[in-house]
């Protein structure tokens, strides 16, 4: 199993290489444990993403992991893995790949840079794996995801509308679990789940799709103000909190959620173009130099969402999205809308704290 986290690793390529990939989300993972490797003070997604790995490294169901060169964490993180493999004499692929630090819209050396890099990728995967490059079979792992990001929209859609019936804890679930399964395995499930969610056929009981459905079903007070949650990976309860005491979460833009279903991978002559044009035209990541077009996507994302107010959650130490938060309350206030900005420790520690803050907000915008 090859191990991933960042957005910008593109699946499609370890899906035509014919490699199970898993993305590391490292939740609920003993953070402790990452300790002899990596400060307190150190991004908790990555450590508890160390852990997580280390216990697969454990057990031999990890057989590498493909890391991309977004945060400085990053970059320990796969230092620690190598070292970590290294002391336990395992064999293990790890792989730093090169990100830009612009985003594709209007950077053609960006995306050329990143094309060149995903032929490094494959190259290197090839050569350990023993496996071979087929460019069949790559468009047709590219159906595959689109097919399955083509659906996670669907219910952001239905979210948009009627957020009163869904809720967004559930849907982050789905996309968690889209970054974990074979998309061809979980194309029918999550077909199952849109179609119920829809009003149609009910998944049969039991099943992963009638758990998923049932995940997303709203229970408790709705009606209060639509909130737009903005940032990186915000455990699941907070959004459990803001619904619980009665706001409705219309989208989010969060690199475990909507970000996740977004790149569009048209077809072109160099699959790597295509490849790097479809990830990094899409909502930027705050890593990325592009605030300019960070902002024009936000823009219409509140188009499409008509949010009362916003919820900005960055994870502690997190320096990417603590240095953006800036630029995005200023273009808030100048959209006249309210922001909370809430900083967690990737799991649901200060949840009580947080709760008197989301009161207040929720009724300064409601
Ligand atoms: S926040 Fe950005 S850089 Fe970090 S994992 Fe998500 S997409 Fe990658």
């Amino acid at each position: 199993m090859l191990g991933w986290i960042c957005a910008y690793t593109p699946e499609e390529i370890f899906s035509a290489l014919g490699l199970d990939s898993f993305r590391l989300y490292g939740i609920g993972q003993a953070a402790a444990a990452s300790l002899s490797y990596f400060p307190a003070n150190f991004c908790p997604l990555a450590r508890g993403c160390f852990c997580e790995g280390e216990e697969m490294l454990r057990d031999s169901s990890l057989s590498g992991i493909v890391l991309t060169a977004s945060c400085h964490a990053l970059v320990h993180l796969a230092n620690g893995f190598k070292d970590n493999a290294c002391r336990q004499k395992r064999r293990l692929f790890v792989y730093l790949l090169d990100l830009p630090r612009t985003c594709g819209f209007r950077n053609r050396a960006a995306r050329v840079s990143f094309s060149l890099s995903l032929r490094d990728l494959v190259r290197e995967l090839s050569s350990f794996y023993g496996v071979t490059w087929d460019e069949g079979k790559f468009w047709n792992a590219v159906e595959e995801h689109r097919q399955v990001r083509s659906l996670l929209r669907r219910i952001y859609l239905f979210q948009q509308e009627r957020p009163e019936s869904l809720r967004a804890a559930g849907l982050l679930e789905a996309v968690r679990a889209a970054g974990r399964s074979k998309k061809s395995d979980f194309y029918p499930v999550l077909r199952s789940v849109v179609e119920g969610l829809l009003g149609g056929e009910v998944p049969a009981p039991g099943s992963r799709a009638e758990k998923l459905l049932s995940g997303m079903r709203r229970r408790g007070s709705t009606g209060g103000p639509r909130l737009l949650v903005l940032g990186n990976s915000i455990p699941s309860v907070y959004l459990d909190l803001f619904e619980e005491m009665g706001a409705d979460i219309v989208g989010d833009d969060l690199c475990q959620g909507y970000r996740y279903c977004l790149p569009e991978i048209a077809e072109e002559a160099d699959p790597f173009a295509a490849l790097a044009r479809g990830y990094l035209e899409r909502v930027p990541c705050p890593r990325m130099l592009s605030a300019g077009e960070y902002k024009e996507q936000l823009r219409k994302r509140l188009e499409s969402c008509r949010p009362d107010g916003v919820v900005y959650h960055a994870l502690k130490f997190c320096d990417s999205y603590l240095y953006q938060f800036p630029l995005i309350r200023q273009f808030l206030a100048d959209e006249g809308l309210p922001v909370l900005y809430l900083e967690t420790e990737y799991r649901g520690v200060g949840l009580e704290q947080a709760r008197t803050r989301v009161q207040a907000f929720l009724e300064m915008v409601g």
